[in-house]
């Protein structure tokens, strides 16, 4: 069990009578490497910061935003955080995380980081836009530093300065729609690198315990656990869930057995699909997009070495794409028995082909809307003897072999074929989901949008151990 540092900050927010002026939101992003680093540790690291040194009231848990993950210039997860405080001295809070965001990034090891002050309320229509698109296309930095500069907001940038994309699109996410939250416990310095110890067994009670209201702990199937990564990264495990008190007390259940830097709660749009909202027409899509598409089964599809598998789909533009499911998915054997004429809705991203000369949808879920009958040809039956027929060649007619009664005119029969897939949503194996993918115990418990000011914080929202 983890054991708690009583000397750890302990934080309760009076929200009542904010005064819009003193809200300041931070976004920060591309501030890690493959190498090392991780931006939620830099956002552990600064709240930390600014409980400890500044007059600084969260407002809101600190955001986990996964913006579009079909982007190739995100490190791993396109994660983004935004913290949204109330605070007196914005100008030396600005100072202070300038010199941290600098000074914590993996700036010589290919990270590119942004940091970006929002102060007041309510944010405007053209950020949350802004993060809207972020979620599902791709953004220039030249886009958000107009944005930036009109809404005279205070950043900084580093390296080649895509960080601001994520940054700014972070301060204008989850102010509506549906959400979940992450607990994320981080290692201390001298264990990164070393192996994560995670008693499983202590990780499948807790995902039997909780279920529905906690998700991607463990994946029965594989029999894997899913809440640790495996790289050098400062993260040790991650909670999701419905609630704080759930993935905190989660959390607490764990045998864990080395000693932990802490724990911070995240409130996130991952386990929303929120990447997958918006209808893609064929005709017009471009790479990098995410979204829906609705549309026909056009080629029969065809399963290649691997046991990846493609096929066509058309939508009522009349355009017809490839579309990929990918063996790992572990759907391939629903789309393998899908048929021309079927009407499907795919979750997909817009990928350039291997040969780059044409676009692919690479599917994150597939929604079967209708079938259509299919049927097995058959050779007719004698009308004398009710034998099967052969064919006597194409065109030639068919003969009984029996009475030897010969029909020139004969033609096969359609028998009705029993079609062993059905209408129905097929979600990938917990294994190969994105932080984004909704999982399907998530379908009617989503939440309406996080409600301000009158919403206070659990306490013990961040610790240290
Ligand atoms: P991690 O998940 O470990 O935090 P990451 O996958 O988030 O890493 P980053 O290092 O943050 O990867 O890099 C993502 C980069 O892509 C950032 O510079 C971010 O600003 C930018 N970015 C994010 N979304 C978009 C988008 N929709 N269009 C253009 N750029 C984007």
């Amino acid at each position: 069990m983890l054991s708690w540092n009583t000397k750890s900050s302990l934080y309760e927010p009076n929200l009542h009578d904010i005064n819009q002026s003193e809200i300041l939101h931070i976004g920060f992003d591309d501030t890690d490497s493959l190498e090392g680093k991780c931006t939620t540790h830099l956002a552990f690291k600064i709240t930390r910061f600014l409980l400890d040194n500044s007059d600084a009231q969260f407002i809101d848990y600190p955001l986990l935003v996964r913006l579009n993950p079909n982007i190739p210039m995100k490190t791993r997860g396109n994660g983004a955080v935004c913290l949204r405080i109330k605070a007196k001295d914005h100008e030396k809070i600005i100072q202070e995380l300038r010199l941290i965001v600098e000074k914590e990034s993996a700036i010589n090891n290919g990270a590119n980081p942004g940091v970006v002050f929002l102060n007041g309320n309510p944010i405007p229509k053209m950020i949350k836009d802004f993060g809207a698109i972020a979620l599902y296309d791709v953004q220039s930095r030249q886009i958000a530093e107009k944005v930036a500069k009109k809404h005279c907001m205070s950043y900084f940038t580093f390296g080649n300065g895509q960080g601001i994309v994520g940054s700014l699109a972070a301060i204008g996410s989850l102010e509506e729609g549906d959400y979940t939250y992450e607990v994320i416990a981080y290692r201390t310095r001298d264990n990164c690198g070393t192996y994560r110890q995670i008693n499983v067994t202590s990780v499948i009670n807790y995902d039997n315990r909780t279920f529905p209201y906690t998700f991607n702990n463990y994946d029965q199937t594989h029999r894997r656990v899913l809440i640790a990564p495996h790289g050098p990264d400062p993260v040790f495990c991650g909670i999701r869930g419905e609630s704080p008190e759930i993935v905190v007390s989660s959390l607490n259940s764990l045998c864990v057995e080395e000693s932990l830097e802490g724990y911070m709660v995240f409130r996130s749009n991952q386990g929303t699909d929120m990447h997958l909202q918006n209808q893609l027409q064929l005709s017009s899509i471009r790479p990098y997009m995410s979204g829906y598409v609705v549309g026909t089964v056009t080629t029969t599809p065809q399963v290649i070495q691997g046991g990846h598998l493609f096929f066509a789909v058309e939508d009522t533009s009349g355009t017809s794409r490839p579309v990929a499911v990918y063996e790992p998915t572990g759907i391939t054997h629903i789309a393998s028995q899908l048929e021309r004429g079927d009407t499907i809705q795919i979750g997909c991203g817009v990928h350039l082909s291997n040969t780059a000369s044409q676009v692919i949808l690479n599917v994150e879920y597939i929604s079967i809307l209708s079938i259509v009958q299919t049927y097995d040809l058959s050779n007719p039956l004698c009308t004398f003897c009710r034998k099967k027929m052969k064919s006597e060649g194409r065109n030639k007619g068919f003969q009984c072999d029996k009475c030897k009664y010969r029909n020139i005119n004969a033609k096969k029969i359609p028998i009705p074929h029993k079609r062993s897939i059905q209408p129905g949503l097929y979600i990938p194996t917990p294994k190969s989901r994105r932080h984004l993918t909704k999982p399907p115990h998530r379908y009617g418990i989503e939440k309406s949008s996080w409600s301000r000011p009158n919403a206070e914080l659990i306490k013990g929202w961040f610790r240290l151990l």
